[in-house]
């Protein structure tokens, strides 16, 4: 690990100032840390923004519920009330690795994680995300990447907790400069789409204030395959949400985990469930709509057919 410097932070503005282009912003460190001790990473600044006041609050308004950034994903399980409101949140968030990683990984350091393609992460290999000019999954070993290829970099989002938020609705407060930008999850990610470079939307200095989630009566459910029962990154994750009235979907979402640099939903496919009652054979419609565009490459395949099993199952676990 390369030496570097460490200063505290009590506001957002003196946590912005202090990162200034160098620093990075420490909060739980399960992942930044290792990234430095692996040498893929070397700010020559840690900015620690776990003491900011309230950034760890959970509120309840009339109209959201507000996350802070540096809220554990421990507090999000434990919360009685976000259980009730959004089973969907609690399964994925319990889902995280272990115990001991729930209780100091934040919201904002989960949805700002970097890439776990193993390319990325092995120190001496230079790929798109290490300033390079190429993808060395899309040739080489790619069981765990994106069955949505059409990016230059194959590494797909593998952030559970973007994939429950995006199908939430949720909004993301990102300070940049002296502006307070609002984004949905798409947002957060959109350049991961377009930059092979990038891990999200988040530029250098960009701070996370707080994630809020609609409080609207919409019900939620994530569902995951992994090759572990328990401490296990997904294969593929898949969350839904939507209104149900007398059996009747409306407001629907369904999106997927683990298949593209971004959660991933299509519009038809959310517009397929609306107005319907739910039943088996319209989820797997959805499903194959849903993954019409695949394009797996040699060793993920199987993705497909696990991702198509899954919508079905987070559909039905919606409607019961
Ligand atoms: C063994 C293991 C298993 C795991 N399994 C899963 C899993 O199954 N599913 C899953 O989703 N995750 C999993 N993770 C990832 C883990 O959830 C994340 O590493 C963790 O949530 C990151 O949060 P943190 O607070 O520790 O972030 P940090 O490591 O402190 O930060 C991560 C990145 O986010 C940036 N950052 C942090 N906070 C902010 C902010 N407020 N604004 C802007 N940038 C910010 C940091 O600068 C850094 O680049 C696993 C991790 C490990 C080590």
């Amino acid at each position: 690990m390369k030496p570097f410097s460490y200063a505290t932070a009590l506001t957002p503005e003196s946590a912005r100032e202090l990162a200034g282009q160098e620093g990075a912003y420490l909060a739980g460190g399960n992942d930044l840390l290792g990234l430095m001790k692996e040498s893929i990473l070397a700010p020559k600044l840690l900015v620690n923004i776990k003491p900011i006041p309230g950034f760890n609050a959970i509120e309840q308004t009339a109209r959201s519920w507000i996350l802070g950034a540096t809220t554990t994903l421990a507090q999000i399980e434990n919360h009685a009330g976000l259980r009730q409101a959004f089973p969907g949140l609690h399964q994925a968030v319990a889902e995280v690795g272990s115990l001991q990683i729930r209780n100091v990984a934040t919201i904002g350091g989960n949805l700002a994680q970097h890439s776990r393609c193993w390319y990325f992460r092995h120190r001496d290999l230079v790929c798109w995300k290490k300033g390079g000019d190429t993808c060395l999954a899309r040739e080489g070993e790619n069981r765990y990447h994106s069955i949505f290829t059409g990016c230059a970099c194959i590494s797909p989002v593998v952030s559970n907790l973007s994939v429950v938020l995006a199908a939430l609705g949720a909004t993301v407060h990102v300070r940049r400069g002296d502006q307070t930008l609002k984004w949905s999850i798409n947002e957060l990610y959109a350049q991961a789409w377009d930059d092979p470079s990038a891990h999200h939307s988040l530029g250098s200095g960009d701070l996370i204030l707080k994630i809020e989630i609609p409080a609207d009566s919409r019900r939620s459910a994530y569902l995951q395959a992994s090759e572990k029962a328990q401490f296990d990154w997904a294969l593929v994750s898949c969350a839904a949400s939507a209104q149900v009235d007398q059996g009747r979907f409306s407001r629907s979402r369904i999106v997927l985990g683990a298949v593209a640099p971004a959660p991933y939903q299509v519009n038809e496919a959310n517009q397929m469930l609306d107005g319907q009652a739910v039943d088996e054979a319209l989820a797997a419609q959805v499903a194959d709509r849903l993954l019409r565009d695949a394009t797996p490459v040699a060793h993920n395949q199987y993705k497909v057919a696990i991702a198509k099993a899954l919508v079905v199952r987070t559909l039905l676990l919606l409607r019961s």
